[in-house]
């Protein structure tokens, strides 16, 4: 039942940021603080809906039995309308990837297992691979997901403006999820690592590592470098200074690199050991050791 635990969980979380970013309008500031490779899985299932797995808004083509089959599955009499509606107002594009000439389905943005309403503000046109890109946990999507360009059209709108893969939102570097696309840009143009393992069709970084990649290498240059805004080398370099001073544990060795320490604090603590235990982690977790002191000495008194 493992299946049904996790997509419960999934369908919590989905609803509660589907919810957040249809009243808010979305994400845009919303920079999650570093270490948090392990949250990856979900933060970026936002929207995915494994009730709907296997049909939710898989609703392509407009053969005959559709709406018959719409019907089964929920969706009332007026989906088939509703879906054209939606595709008319998009121009009849992907919201994403701006892609015309792809399958196209109608997306909602909260679920309609978490109460989204099947009305038009609630739905968005994607094309069948950006679909996938949205619903990261839903195999139906597997096949056509790579298919889906990394970055998110400039123009798209919050609920679906996210990279590929919750892995691309994050900085190969520091490992700092960035949910807005346009602080991050893809090196393209990875080579092997030193201990053999292929190098990667791309890596994303933050504007301060890429700034600090730059500086490092002078093979990386704008040219092999993507995004979906104009690259500025002067903006990256300008904000090499705010990358960390040491890449993340998880850092692939092509990016990790280690940045020269400016103040006092980063040559004390960023730079050292230190800053293992003097972030808010390491601080919770000295703190738990030490209740967990006073009670072993509070038992053994007793
Ligand atoms: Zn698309
Ligand atoms: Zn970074």
């Amino acid at each position: 039942m493992a299946d049904g635990t996790v997509s419960g969980a999934d369908r919590d979380e989905s609803g509660r940021r589907g919810a957040s970013d249809h009243s808010d309008g979305g994400h845009g500031d919303d920079v999650r603080s570093g270490d948090n490779r392990s949250d990856d899985s979900d933060t970026d299932n936002g929207y995915s809906d494994n009730s709907n797995s296997d049909n939710g808004d898989n609703n392509d083509s407009s053969g005959g039995d559709d709406r018959q089959d719409y019907h089964d599955r929920g969706y009332g009499d007026g989906w088939e309308e509703l879906r054209q509606q939606t595709l008319r107002r998009d121009n009849y594009a992907c919201t994403r990837c701006g892609a015309d000439d792809r399958t196209l389905q109608a997306h909602h943005i909260v679920p309609r297992s978490a109460g989204g309403p099947d009305e038009l503000e609630n739905l968005l046109t994607l094309c069948r691979p950006c679909h996938g890109v949205i619903h990261q946990h839903n195999n139906a999507f597997d096949d056509v997901r790579d298919d889906a360009p990394l970055f998110p059209e400039r123009t798209a709108p919050d609920p679906v403006a996210r990279l590929r893969t919750p892995a691309d939102q994050c900085c190969t570097r520091c490992g700092a999820e960035r949910s807005d696309p346009t602080e991050l840009v893809a090196w393209t143009d990875v080579p092997a690592s030193d201990d053999g393992r292929p190098a990667p069709s791309h890596v994303t970084l933050c504007k301060p590592c890429a700034g600090l990649l730059i500086e490092r290498d002078s093979a990386v240059e704008k040219e092999v470098l993507t995004a979906n805004h104009t690259i500025s080398v002067h903006e990256l370099a300008a904000r090499r200074t705010d990358a960390p001073v040491r890449p993340s544990a998880f850092a692939l060795s092509q990016v990790g690199i280690r940045r020269e320490p400016r103040t006092l604090r980063e040559r004390v603590v960023d730079d050292t050991p230190l800053r293992f235990l003097l972030n808010h982690r390491g601080i919770r977790l000295a703190l738990l050791v030490a209740v967990g002191y006073v009670a072993l000495f509070v038992v053994l008194a007793l």
